[in-house]
């Protein structure tokens, strides 16, 4: 029997999540529900100072906007206990040292070593370090952080589902600080703990975790366990190839819905086939995205994100989208205004401005009083159906002798206030007949 498949999505929540993190969770996500996997949300707050509950409120606000659903929680800050327990394993198999260096005494350290051309890898001098010297650092107040002994000479090799066979010298890696001086944890050993803990079968990430990942499948080995299957995708880049994170700031996910006003759909068809060979596509739901998902899609060189493309998909899934997908978030607005006007949108907002035409008030714009004042004797009796528009204009045409564009682009001024927008024979049908007589009279209605 095949094993279930079981991912994790690990933020840490000392910030929002930019294009970058949601780029992992959705990787992670299609992967897992074309599996028919389990999908654990882990929110990394071992850092204390940096992770609030607000932003760990937010992740879970924008995984739920854009409809990344999990089946699980975790937090790190509740299995410190753990944590602490697997590093008494760690200290009593000989794989974890104290070790006393202060900050500046490890770049002097790591300056003499570049001065004599030798790479700046820690050298072990913790692990040299007697009783008798320990007691007189104690004694002086120091408090040791804690190094995780590589095992060396090792090479680790693994078959990545994105980057294909990978290879890596530890002897090029210093051996990690697992735990810091004031006893709090880096990243590394809780996110193996958890990893064999909840029976995580694949860790998807970014490539900026490859190194992580060489030091960490040690670390599973030393906690009796073997590294779970790796996926590492390309980063994004700017649009000019730049690294993401200079280029886009603090363009949060947050800022893209309630700021830029955009489709959560817009987002997910964008990244979630960045860098892939699958074309770039405006999908109303996640269902296909689902169905195409295969990491052998995915290129291993960089992908470039640009924010454009996200208002083109977004209007393209506008112009597409049911009434019903939309509904909720509309006032003013029924299916038969939406389904005239959707086209003509490039965000859901602009539909505000829109359905003004039909329920008012708005300025008409008058160039020629005589020529609106004619039309709107020349207005056909109600109720006005979807002809009402071309014989009102066949008549306003024998009366005047206005044709083309100087018969149209007057009328549809004065009736909508605006020089383009949906079709007229379309639109007139829902206007009350009174206030497109007043319109075209000239009068706010
Ligand atoms: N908290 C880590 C990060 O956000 C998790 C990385 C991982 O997926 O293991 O980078």
């Amino acid at each position: 029997m095949t094993e279930k498949v079981k991912v994790r999505f690990a933020p840490s929540p000392t910030g929002l999540l930019h294009v970058g993190n949601i780029r992992t969770a959705l990787v992670n996500w299609l992967f897992c529900r074309k599996m028919g996997g389990s999908f654990l949300l882990r929110i990394d707050d071992t850092d204390v100072g940096r992770s609030t509950e607000a932003f760990a409120q937010a992740i879970e606000r924008d995984l739920t906007w854009l409809g990344l659903t999990w089946d699980a929680t975790a937090r790190q800050s509740d299995r410190i206990g753990r944590y602490d327990e697997v590093v008494e394993k760690l200290k009593a198999d000989g794989r974890l040292y104290p070790c006393y260096e202060t900050g500046q005494e490890l770049d002097l350290k790591r300056k003499i070593q570049l001065g004599q051309g030798k790479p700046p890898v820690y050298d072990r001098a913790g692990l040299a370090l007697s009783d008798t010297e320990i007691a007189s650092f104690e004694a002086e107040g120091r408090k040791p952080h804690w190094r995780f002994k590589l095992a060396l000479p090792a090479r680790v090799e693994w078959d990545d589902l994105v980057k294909g066979h990978q290879s890596f010298d530890l002897a090029a890696l210093s051996d990690p600080v697992l735990v810091r001086e004031d006893g709090s944890y880096l990243y590394t050993l809780p996110s193996v703990v958890d990893d064999i803990d909840f029976a995580i079968t694949h860790i998807i990430r970014g490539e900026d975790h490859a190194a992580n990942s060489a030091v960490q499948t040690q670390v599973f080995e030393a906690l009796g366990a073997s590294a779970p299957q790796y996926a590492h995708f390309s980063l994004l880049t700017g649009a000019g190839g730049e690294g993401l994170s200079k280029r886009l700031g603090t363009a949060s996910i947050q800022s893209y819905r309630d700021e830029d006003g955009l489709e959560a759909m817009s987002i997910n068809s964008l990244l979630a086939r960045l860098g892939s060979s699958d074309p770039i596509e405006p999908m109303t739901s996640l269902a296909p995205l689902v169905d195409g998902f295969d990491f052998a899609k995915y290129s291993r060189s960089t992908a470039k994100f640009d924010p454009h493309d996200l208002e083109i998909l977004n209007a393209k899934i506008l112009h597409h989208s049911d009434f019903s997908a939309v509904s909720d978030r509309l006032e003013n607005v029924d299916d038969k205004l939406w389904n005239i006007c959707r086209s003509n949108i490039n965000k859901l907002s602009d539909i505000n401005e829109l359905q003004l035409i039909v329920k008012g008030p708005l300025e008409p714009i008058i160039g020629n009083k005589s020529f609106t004042d004619q039309a709107a004797e020349l207005l056909p009796d109600a109720p006005w159906d979807e002809t009402s528009w071309k014989n009102w204009t066949a008549a306003v045409k024998d009366t005047t002798g206005a044709k083309g564009r100087a018969l149209f682009m007057p009328l549809r001024q004065a009736i909508t206030g605006m020089d383009h927008g949906p079709e007229m024979g379309l639109l007139l049908p829902l206007i009350d007949p009174e206030i497109v007589r007043a319109r075209l009279r000239g009068k706010t209605a």
